[in-house]
């Protein structure tokens, strides 16, 4: 990044911000020679990749349907945009590793959920239970079995021996 007043090639980066959808980087500079500070808006690099969905049809990937999906996911939920945006980045930094240049929705949604299990149940839970694989309620239900077996081992035991009796 060269400095707008000088032209010298090295600046540093004395801030970073994020917009609060997570689309836009802010990074305040200021150049190493002349002191002169400037800030730049960038976006964060944008995966080019096409997305097959589960009805066949193919679209471009689009980072803002991954965030709306997100912020509905943890609506109400103690996560700062920062948080956000770092999951957003993680998440596409996975698609990237599939290393593919048409990726599944499926593939993706998949993704989502293995983040979001580390990150939130709660956000995990109404991720997959508007997400397209779980449309049958069984597989959703096995979701939400498997959360519950993994939270409260006791409860269970208590019922069984209930049942049991
Ligand atoms: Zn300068």
């Amino acid at each position: 990044m060269n400095c707008p007043k000088c032209h010298h090639e090295d600046t540093k980066v004395t801030d970073t911000r994020m917009s609060s959808d997570g689309m836009i980087i802010r990074r305040r500079r200021e150049c190493i020679r002349c002191a002169f500070r400037f800030s730049t808006m960038e976006e964060p690099a944008i995966l080019e990749l096409t997305v097959i969905k589960r009805d066949g049809r193919r679209e471009p990937y689009g980072r803002e349907k991954l965030v709306a999906g997100l912020r509905k996911a943890f609506e109400r939920r103690p996560i700062t945009s920062e948080e956000l945006q770092r999951t957003v980045a993680a998440i596409e930094r996975d698609i990237q590793l599939l290393r593919k240049p048409e990726v599944r929705s499926t593939e993706i949604g998949d993704l989502v959920l293995r983040h979001l299990r580390k990150a939130d149940e709660v956000a995990y839970v109404r991720f997959a239970s508007v997400y397209e694989s779980f449309n049958d309620l069984r597989s959703f239900r096995e979701v939400l079995d498997a959360l519950e077996r993994r939270k409260s081992p006791r409860t269970r035991t208590a019922r069984r021996r209930a049942a049991d009796a």
